[in-house]
């Protein structure tokens, strides 16, 4: 029996892609939460969906699950082991649905992808235009500041925000998309195509002076918010996925130590934020770097919901 290559987080992260969604990829038509179930003869739409538990469940058969289970049993349950099952439906979720998973950067390239050529791709961002849906996603809704989303050049297709990520002098090393409409099956971000964005925002790390502060978040849309609050920030979205040793790696690479640079972090209020927070508290202290944490007030998950309610409260406030 082979081991399973996906880690617990990554897991987790399969299990909270949208389950109709997963079941439409796999050929079920899902109307109204229901659908025929592929695990028995069924007639009469018998496997139902909870969106908020993101599972299914049919009430004639008993089959029952997440995401994976889902995809496990309708494609993989023939052959082989459990674990060698579980990891082939991790593999298509992550394939089908272009999740960010720390197992990729560990792959060799694969001849399937076309290698990403950024020289093709760079022209798009020397003049980013944004759509209206796109203006109203970063100001209205974000509040971001315009000289912030200019400097991170964001783009728009169609309904998806176009995010580059450059390289510490300024060239780019890939490309993420931000679904922004509102089809509720799409995943929000997909991960991104080229080689070592592992950090966003490396650009800033010219422009820190030794001593200074830098704001570390764990996404793009932290990232911006936290920029337009006036901190240099860069975001590692795969922290959560990578172990201590990867991290240490990734923050030796920055020469914080040598700079005398403080680290600031606004851990996410959940779970995965307490974790990262302790992780990334770890490696700072290997590394000989000071970490200040900060905490957001209760009902803010994030520092972007956090930011959000800043500024429309400001905004109230100047109105009235
Ligand atoms: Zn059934």
């Amino acid at each position: 029996m082979t081991k399973n290559l996906f880690t617990k987080a990554e897991l987790e992260k399969l299990r909270e892609l949208p389950i109709e969604g997963v079941a439409s990829r796999l050929g079920l038509d899902v109307r109204q939460h229901r659908c025929l179930c592929p695990f028995h003869d069924d007639h009469t739409p018998s496997m139902t969906f909870s969106t908020t538990k993101n599972r299914y469940r049919c009430y004639v058969c008993g089959a029952h699950g997440s995401t994976i289970d889902l995809v496990m049993g309708v494609l993989f349950d023939k052959q082989g082991g459990a674990a060698s099952a579980l990891t082939d439906a991790c593999k298509w979720l992550t394939k089908e649905f272009g999740v960010l998973v720390a197992s990729q950067y560990m792959c060799k390239s694969k001849s399937e992808v076309t290698p990403f050529e950024p020289k093709r791709f760079a022209r798009y961002f020397e003049q980013p235009k944004l759509s209206l849906n796109a203006q109203d996603f970063l100001f209205a809704k974000r509040h971001l500041h315009p000289a912030v989303v200019r400097y991170c050049r964001l783009n728009s297709y169609k309904d998806w925000l176009q995010i580059p990520y450059y390289d510490i002098n300024g060239n780019l090393q890939g490309i993420q998309s931000r679904y922004m409409g509102k089809d509720k099956l799409q995943p929000r971000f997909l991960f991104p195509r080229g080689k070592g964005c592992h950090i966003y925002n490396m650009q800033v790390l010219k422009m820190l002076c030794p001593g200074e502060d830098l704001y570390i978040a764990e996404g793009c849309s932290d990232c911006w918010a936290l920029l337009s609050a006036g901190h240099k920030t860069i975001a590692i979205p795969s922290a959560t996925l990578l172990n201590r040793e990867e991290l240490k790696a990734m923050f030796l690479k920055l020469n914080l130590m040598e700079n005398r640079n403080t680290v600031h972090l606004y851990p996410d209020q959940d779970m995965a934020g307490e974790n990262l927070y302790k992780k990334l508290h770890a490696v700072a202290a290997d590394v000989g770097i000071p970490l200040v944490r900060h905490n957001l007030p209760s009902g803010c998950k994030d520092f972007s919901d956090f930011w959000i309610s800043q500024q429309s409260s400001r905004k109230e406030h100047i109105m009235t």
